[in-house]
């Protein structure tokens, strides 16, 4: 596999999917999360569950994530051009987040592509923001400077602590799957309502993922949930079928 991703990087076959967020609220579409496929041709499908830690111990993550990034940048302009006012959310490695100038570079090829750093959400998970707590502040402080936003992904599975949380400067928390999962159990549902809350204090945007059924949406919207992103509306998808899906969803 690791041969085979290596050739895939190197020859540009790594391809940008998107998947919807909704504005609990509207329902509106109001952005899209981007996730990297690999297709192989032997080998089929292989998930980022499986290619993304193999790509990031092998040193090939920032390639890879660029790949992505130009993607969606790319179609970003396209949908910004057709009046289309959706925020991109990008998942960002350790690597990419440490490396010098990350934030010079993204400025640039944001401009390039006449986006503006306030429709790009960049995500970083709970663990990687607090790997190395003081200097993933700052970089994320730079960041936010710059305009980006930033979410919290996987939120819960890490061990914040309010105050870390507090001097993170960020501008939402992304609620792990797994409380979305626990929805039916009281205790469960009591989680998901602290998270909110605690994002309430903070002034932070809540995004639940994995919504797979009308059942927990309903719920999470009574809870005061922000958005939600899940089969239940819509899978990734490639570019061409997203915009096919968000022309059908935005006539209803
Ligand atoms: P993540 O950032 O937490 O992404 C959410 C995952 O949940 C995605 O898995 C998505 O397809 C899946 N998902 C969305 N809705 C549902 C649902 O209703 N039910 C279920 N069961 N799953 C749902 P995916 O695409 O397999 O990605 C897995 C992980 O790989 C991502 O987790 C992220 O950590 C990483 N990843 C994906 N693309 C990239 C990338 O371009 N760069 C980096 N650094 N990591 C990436
Ligand atoms: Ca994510
Ligand atoms: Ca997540």
């Amino acid at each position: 596999i690791q041969n085979r991703l290596v050739n895939a990087v190197n020859s540009q076959r790594i391809q940008a999917w998107y998947q919807p967020i909704i504005e609990a609220s509207t329902g509106a579409c109001s952005g899209v999360e981007v996730l990297a496929r690999w297709h192989d041709d032997e080998l089929g499908w292989i998930g980022p569950a499986t290619f993304i830690p193999i790509a990031e111990s092998i040193g090939l993550i920032r390639e890879l994530g660029q790949q992505v990034w130009l993607a969606s940048l790319t179609a970003a302009e396209s949908w910004q051009r057709q009046g289309l006012a959706l925020s991109i959310a990008v998942n960002v490695s350790k690597r990419q987040l440490f490396k010098p100038y990350f934030t010079e570079q993204l400025l640039e090829e944001v401009s390039k592509h006449h986006i503006s750093p306030g429709s790009i959400i960049l995500e970083v998970t709970e663990s990687v923001a607090l790997m190395d707590v003081e200097h993933a502040a700052e970089r994320l402080q730079e960041l936010k400077e710059a305009g980006f936003r930033i979410a919290i992904d996987d939120f819960g599975t890490g061990y914040s602590s309010l105050s870390q949380l507090h001097e993170m400067h960020v501008d939402e928390l992304k609620i792990d799957i797994s409380f979305v999962r626990r929805l039916n159990d009281p205790r469960g549902l009591s989680m998901t309502q602290a998270i909110i809350n605690l994002a309430r204090a903070l002034n932070l945007k809540t995004v639940a993922e994995g919504v797979e059924d009308e059942e927990s949406a309903a719920r999470l919207r009574e809870l005061g949930v922000d958005y939600l992103q899940g089969y239940h509306f819509a899978r990734p998808m490639p570019r061409e079928d997203f915009e096919r899906w968000l022309a059908q969803h935005n006539k209803h």
